[in-house]
């Protein structure tokens, strides 16, 4: 088992890609998801009951590691939620593990203090990029300036340990179109921008003596006629991508929750979450998991 442990620095890097109804991607031209899912997984994962299936507690469940009951962010309005005692990877680690990280997308209650916000309250560099207009074609700018952003930032000096890149677009073009036509080219554009950001990660002139995790996720499904927040299958059903050491190709699968997300990028960086975080995940893969203590 010692060729799934890496040697060398430790990256993840989570993209989130809101709204991406699981059944549609077989149809659908995505062949950067599909590289990632090649060389470890794509599972299917079940907003659970206690979750409505909303960006908002869907997204702090996968980024904080913990459920809507501890984590309190029960819509897309923030207010009342306790991520100062669960936050954010990207904040914990920067605060608690002084690592480098990073967080960058265009949905205000993630990135700003509106609506309750933000979920990525403390990352070591955060990057918010303004729609200009609620429209389909604004929401593709922005996340065409969000990866350009991420690109730079991925590639260069700041050399973030962990990052997260949200990319908003599918979810709006389904909001005003539903599941047509221009809602599959918004899946297929983005999973044109993952392809930027793991080009990105391949040319870092350190690449070859690193160990990345990429993690690719998304937070809920939609119905036909686009919509979310009830319990219909294609609105709970959501799924997780991911490659890196300790992930083999079609690495056995447990069954995989959005808790489980964050928990496996502490995984990744071989940090042991501290019993008083209180995580509700676990890494992907059982020789993730941290060994019993005593
Ligand atoms: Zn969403």
């Amino acid at each position: 088992m010692s060729s799934l442990w890496p040697t060398g620095p430790l990256r993840v890097l989570v993209v989130g890609i809101d709204g991406v109804r699981l059944d549609l991607l077989p149809e659908l031209e995505t062949p950067h998801l599909d590289s990632v899912a090649a060389a470890g997984f794509l599972a299917p994962v079940e907003v659970d009951d206690a979750t409505p299936t909303m960006s908002g507690p869907c997204w702090a469940t996968i980024t904080t590691g913990v459920g809507v009951a501890k984590h309190g962010v029960l819509g897309n309005h923030f207010g009342g939620n306790r991520l100062d005692v669960f936050p954010d990877f990207t904040t914990r680690l920067a605060a608690v593990h002084r690592r480098r990280t990073f967080a960058a997308g265009g949905w205000e209650p993630l990135f700003l203090a509106r609506q309750g916000g933000p979920l990525f309250a403390a990352p070591g560099r955060l990057s918010y990029v303004a729609p200009v207009e609620d429209s389909p074609e604004a929401w593709e700018e922005c996340d065409q300036r969000v990866t350009e952003e991420a690109v730079r930032v991925l590639g260069g000096a700041d050399d973030p340990q962990a990052s997260f890149v949200y990319l908003g677009a599918v979810d709006e073009t389904a909001h005003f179109l539903g599941c047509g036509e221009e809602y599959r080219r918004s899946v297929e554009t983005a999973d044109q921008r993952l392809g930027r950001l793991l080009d990105a990660v391949r040319a870092r002139p350190g690449y070859a003596e690193e160990s990345w995790t990429v993690i690719v996720v998304t937070d809920h499904g939609h119905l036909d006629q686009g919509g979310h927040g009830g319990r219909s299958t294609v609105e709970r059903t959501a799924w997780v991508a991911a490659s890196g050491p300790g992930l083999p190709p079609g690495a056995p699968m447990e069954t995989v929750r959005h808790v489980d997300v964050a928990a496996h990028v502490y995984a990744a960086l071989e940090i042991s979450p501290d019993p008083h975080w209180t995580l509700d995940g676990r890494p992907f893969t059982p020789a993730l998991q941290p060994a019993p203590v005593g």
